[in-house]
């Protein structure tokens, strides 16, 4: 048996406190970390070299599904030199965890945290929000809480938070990722935070007014959303002070980006991550783009289909492997997410790769109709490119007979003068649909204020097939 010093998990949370620069600073231009963030890439490549190959050897060690999925493919971690070898490890899905927590319930071995390990290090339980499967759960430790607000303060200060800003964060306070690293990383930071868990969308609106925090924090269409209540008392969002919008948590199209910035003003930046691999931020915006913070994790993008990487200037789907957790360094984990990597120098001076338009669709809302593929971003896209709309939109599907309907409900923000115009708005609609889409929708125009609003992730689709 290795002696406690010798441990993987030891050499693998000693290396990862090595590369935490300047861990515990106060607010100020040392919360971020430009030698890490402005390194040449050599340099990069031999922080993820050694952090991947200790990583493997944890894992292997610790969680009973990589260390099996290894073995199928015949990898032992001797193989697994630095990230030239990342290729030969095998990519988890989260089919694949669901099925290993049918197998091992309540917790699954897919994360190296054990009931000792929570007992005596455990931080936070985080669980994922998918309506069918039972929820994967992750047991993150105080370790991975501090490395979180860590992450989350160098993208914050990439975002341009600085002392003196207030944050509102809106969100629900769960069981679920979302924003909690943005609330660890302020609080860390000395910027005071209003959270509004359990409060409703006017008393946040009434709260942004009374308030005026500077940066406002929730998914895109919430963030759209409580641009409305504001409007409803009255008063133009622009002029609440708000500096900054940061969102996260789903996808947005260009035409949901330009209302944003058109209702809120100021600055939008954006996080992507997810619950399994990458909860702190672990890609950001700066002023031309959103980078990935590489010395924290490994982002390939892979084909849909066989899930080879595509490498750079190609789409595919998110795969992250976690440089960054003692609980849940996932090793190719299948995040899913439809991204284009961009190596291109960045103005801002970071050396790390960007995700060219950030994350662009969800593997996971991809819809099948009429044999061709539609993401709900591409819809809300259009319909956010429509002056006269709303924000809110609903796709319901239904069959007629073997066919494949799609019907696209929105909302005109005042009821056009007659029924002719009203058919206008349609028929521009559906086409503007139709040439996006390669679809001919039914659109329904409902009445202002009918469909559902958003408290969290938007769900916009109704599928009834
Ligand atoms: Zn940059």
């Amino acid at each position: 048996m290795r002696s406690p010093t010798t441990s993987t998990r030891d050499r693998w949370l000693q290396a990862l406190d090595r590369w935490r620069h300047q861990p515990d600073g106060p607010a100020s231009e040392r919360s971020w970390a430009p030698s890490l963030e402005r390194c040449s890439r050599e340099e990069l490549r031999a922080i993820q070299d050694e952090k991947l190959r200790l990583a493997v050897d944890y894992m292997y060690e610790h969680s009973g599904l990589f260390r099996s999925r290894c073995v199928a493919v015949g990898v032992e971690p001797g193989d697994v030199r630095g990230v030239e070898d990342l290729g030969r490890l095998p990519i988890t899905t989260k089919a694949d965890m669901s099925d290993d927590l049918e197998r091992t319930p309540p917790w699954g071995r897919f994360t190296a945290v054990d009931e000792a390990r929570w007992s005596s290090g455990g931080g936070q339980l985080f669980q994922t929000s998918g309506t069918t499967a039972q929820p994967r759960v992750f047991r993150y430790t105080r370790f991975d809480l501090r490395m979180w607000s860590w992450l989350a303060r160098r993208a914050t200060h990439a975002m341009g938070v600085r002392p003196g800003d207030v944050a509102i964060i809106c969100f629900g306070y769960g069981p679920h990722v979302s924003m909690w690293a943005l609330h660890y990383a302020f609080q860390d930071l000395a910027i005071p935070v209003i959270a509004t868990g359990g409060m409703s969308t006017a008393a946040r609106a009434a709260a942004i007014v009374r308030e005026r925090p500077t940066v406002l924090c929730a998914t895109p269409s919430y963030v759209l959303h409580l641009a409305e209540a504001v409007r409803a008392m009255g008063i133009d969002p622009a002029d609440c002070g708000v500096r900054r919008v940061i969102v996260g948590g789903e996808p947005m199209p260009a035409a949901t980006r330009s209302r944003i910035r058109l209702g809120w003003g100021g600055e939008l930046h954006q996080t992507y991550g997810c619950t399994e691999a990458a909860p702190a931020c672990c890609a950001y915006t700066c002023s031309d783009g959103m980078h990935v913070m590489e010395d924290a994790l490994l982002l390939e993008t892979v084909d849909p289909i066989d899930l080879r990487p595509v490498g750079p200037g190609r789409p595919g789907l998110t795969v992250i492997t976690n440089l960054s957790s003692e609980a849940s360094p996932q090793i190719r984990f299948l995040a899913g997410d439809f991204a284009t990597l961009e190596s291109a120098p960045c103005p801002c001076g970071r050396t790390h790769v960007r995700l060219r338009d950030g994350v662009t669709g969800r593997a996971d809302d991809m819809l099948l109709v009429r044999g061709l593929t539609v993401f709900p971003t591409a819809i809300a896209e259009v319909l956010h490119g429509v002056a006269e709309l709303s924000d809110a939109f609903e796709i319901l599907l239904t069959k007629r007979g073997e066919l494949d309907e799609m019907t696209i409900a929105c909302e005109p923000l005042e009821e056009p003068a007659d029924a002719a115009a009203r058919a206008a708005l349609a028929t521009r609609v559906t086409n503007a649909v139709r040439d996006a889409c390669e679809l001919r929708p039914t659109v329904e125009l409902r009445p202002l204020g009918s469909l559902d609003r958003t408290e969290f992730k938007a769900r916009r689709v109704r599928d009834l097939r």
